[in-house]
């Protein structure tokens, strides 16, 4: 490859695919990287156009949100950084981090954060996200690392999707597994979801389940493999603990009990426990469907519990969680949620914490988890939280209950660190930009544990800064110039990789020159020993619950769009990305639109408990009484669908149930539709559903 040619990851899903942009500014996948060999999908082939569009270009401050910004200086905003700080006490202040930043800027701020502001308020929006996955890998094998790689795809028969569309979130990785299933006999994929999503329309069997019901379901498999005898006994004897206390939860549900409870047929259980007791080897993939969920860690367990059962780990399959954001998994490697620290390490852990106190140098690392964010929303609305720092993500957009949201929003002084204008920025005091992809250096690592380097190929926009750089600059200002010595990004890789020295993701003797590289071995437990005070994988009783808090004929279901990555803040700038994706739609069972005499492209309003939204209906195979509305829409086209979510979290993730409430729909006439939404032209009869609104 040539210096004129640099590579990088992409900023977009977590498979993590290695690109390159070449000397006219194209994007095209590297065929060295591991991940994807050249693949692309769509998303990132637009990035170029929006390199500069909607960017923030200087530090803007405004003390009262009523009034516009002003430009100001990095130095003025490092004082009014400095000043705000020492007015309040350590737990006074929140930090709120995103699975887009590069390892290097998420290890300076959970440092600067953990240990030396002495607080453990900071967060990711991987609680949105993989937080649940988190839990149950560390719960099930003792830690959070991925058992397997992209590699197990290859010699794979069988394939379980579940709780995942990868077809659409995941597509380089979808690609890989329909390539396997060419050219593979008797290859088999399944996929297990309320929507006939497009995963489950390339699949060889779809079977349509109830949402929330997912631990039913795969208990209800372990309960007949068991009554079978096709169990791998020998392997739950060698190498786990706990079977006999999941099997007595899992008799709960006999195939002709779950099949109610999960409405599917007793022949989509049989199936799927074939596939566990027959394939050659078996992968699972599973992402939010499973973790943005009340019941999500049991979910989990109880897919893990599957594989525990029968054996299927390693050579003979594996359950794969994929990651949502491109580096959520070096943001878990550093520790960035609220009870991490580097190297996998817990702040309740006295040895881990006294490690890290040690290497940076510091004292005094609390030993409790700090809140959420769904927490921290609730103790700024009780005034125990005054200032809220939010870098790369928009919380307006994502976080549920979005009314509660912006209640807080409002009242909390806000820092909004970012290299675009976004919808949170509207409720900024202070708006640091940030320079993006391309503009400065840095590892990601993707979902199989491989971490690539981003190579710098552009200058930042306007003054905008790499994250690292302003949490070392803010961190002098505040007086701890030696803690935060670096330079540039490579100062801070060679830190933060002593870290891991010793640890599951030791990346001691990683250079930037030989990434991509994967950390740990194919198959991380290989030797079948778990990081786990026994040693053995665990079995946990997977427990089913589902939410009971709300009234509502329909149960809706929120995911993304195709060609969208998130709040859509890059993507929503493409008009080619946009396509097929405005107005906000809905999906809808056709049965239902015609017992309620909806037509297809007709706008219905969605009303919850906690808000209401309009939406265009589209006729699609999702369950009866179920309704699917992508989020991450910005204001700009109209309600947010999260406006409709609540924020209760799963008991033991502390993730947000996303993909969980109870609606009713009242169909809306072209007036009524008007009286809403005066601010834009409607024609209400668009059966393809592109253009019935025109903003
Ligand atoms: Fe990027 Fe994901 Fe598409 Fe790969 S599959 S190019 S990582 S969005």
């Amino acid at each position: 490859m040539s210096e004129e040619i640099k590579s990088f990851q992409c900023p977009y899903c977590g498979v993590g695919c290695g690109l390159f942009i070449n000397e006219k500014g194209k994007i095209k996948g590297d065929f060295e990287h591991p991940a994807n060999r050249g693949d692309i999908c769509k998303k990132p082939l637009y990035l170029p156009k929006v390199f500069e569009t909607g960017r923030i270009e200087k530090p803007l401050y405004r003390e009262n949100k009523k009034d516009n910004f002003k430009k100001i200086s990095w130095e003025e905003a490092y004082e009014i950084l400095a000043k705000k700080f020492s007015s309040l006490s350590p737990d006074e202040v929140y930090f709120y981090l995103s699975g887009q930043l590069l390892t290097e800027d998420i290890y300076v701020a959970n440092k600067l954060v953990k240990g030396f502001l002495k607080t453990n308020n900071i967060d990711a929006n991987s609680r949105l996200c993989m937080a649940t996955a988190v839990t149950a890998y560390k719960m099930a094998f003792g830690s959070d690392g991925p058992p397997c790689t992209y590699e197990d795809i290859d010699d794979a028969d069988t394939f379980l999707f579940i709780g995942s569309n990868a077809a659409i979130a995941h597509p380089v990785l979808f690609k890989r597994v329909l390539n396997r299933k060419r050219k593979t006999e008797n290859a088999l994929i399944i996929t297990v979801d309320p929507v006939e999503t497009e995963t489950a329309k390339k699949s060889d069997v779809y079977i349509q389940i109830r949402a929330g019901t997912d631990t039913v379901f795969l208990n209800s498999v372990l309960y007949l493999l068991h009554k079978r005898g096709e169990l791998d006994y020998e392997f739950i004897e060698k190498y786990t603990e706990g079977f006999e206390e999941a099997l007595k939860e899992a008799e709960k549900y006999p195939p002709e009990v779950a099949k109610e409870i999960c409405g599917v047929d007793e022949e989509d259980i049989q199936i799927v426990a074939d596939a566990f007791a027959k394939s050659k080897k078996l992968v699972s993939f599973w992402c939010q469907g499973l973790n943005q969920s009340v019941n999500g860690t049991m979910k989990n367990l109880a897919l893990i519990n599957l594989h525990l059962a029968t054996g299927r780990l390693n050579e003979r399959g594996c359950p794969f969680s994929l990651t949502g954001q491109p580096n959520a998994m070096g943001g878990r490697e550093m520790g960035y949620l609220t009870n991490g620290l580097p190297g996998y390490r817990d702040v309740r852990n006295e040895e881990e914490r006294k490690f890290m106190e040690e290497f940076w140098n510091t004292q005094g690392i609390k030993d409790t988890p700090g809140p959420t964010i769904t927490e921290a929303i609730d103790l700024i609305l009780q005034d125990r939280i005054k200032l809220l720092w939010v870098v790369c993500t928009n919380p307006v957009i994502s976080l549920p209950k979005v009314n509660k949201v912006k209640e807080a929003l409002e009242k909390v002084f806000l820092v909004v660190q970012d290299a675009y204008f976004n919808d949170t920025v509207k409720y900024a005091n202070l708006v640091l930009p940030a320079a993006q992809l391309g503009e400065k250096e840095g590892v990601m690592t993707g979902s199989d544990r491989t971490i690539t380097l981003c190579k710098k190929f552009r200058k930042p926009y306007g003054e905008s800064k790499p994250d690292w750089q302003i949490f070392t600059e803010f961190a002098r200002k505040l007086g701890f110039e030696k803690a935060f010595p670096y330079k540039n990004n490579r100062e801070i890789f060679e830190e933060l990789k002593k870290a891991t020295k010793g640890r599951l993701c030791d990346i001691s003797d990683f250079t930037y020159e030989k990434l991509p590289k994967r950390w740990g071995k194919r198959w991380l437990y290989e030797e079948l020993k778990f990081p786990t005070p026994s040693g053995r994988a665990r079995f946990h009783p997977a427990v089913f619950e589902v939410a009971n808090e709300e009234e509502g004929e329909f149960i809706l279901l929120t995911g993304r769009l195709k060609n969208q990555w998130h709040t859509m803040t890059r993507t929503g700038k493409s008009p080619e990305l946009l396509k097929g994706e405005i107005p906000p739609f809905v999906l809808m069972n056709p049965e239902d639109a015609q017992e309620l005499g909806i037509e297809e492209g007709q706008e219905v309003e969605l009303i919850s408990k906690y808000g209401s939204a309009v939406r265009v209906v589209r006729f699609e195979n999702i369950a009866k009484k179920h309704l699917f509305a992508p989020f991450g829409y910005p204001e700009e086209f109209g309600d947010l669908t999260n406006t409709l979510l609540s924020d209760r979290v799963d008991p033991y993730s502390k993730e947000p149930d996303l993909k969980y409430v109870k609606v009713s729909v009242r169909p809306l006439t072209c007036s009524s539709a008007s009286e809403r939404l005066s601010h834009t032209s409607l024609s209400c009869s668009s059966p393809d559903g592109e253009s019935s609104r025109e903003a």
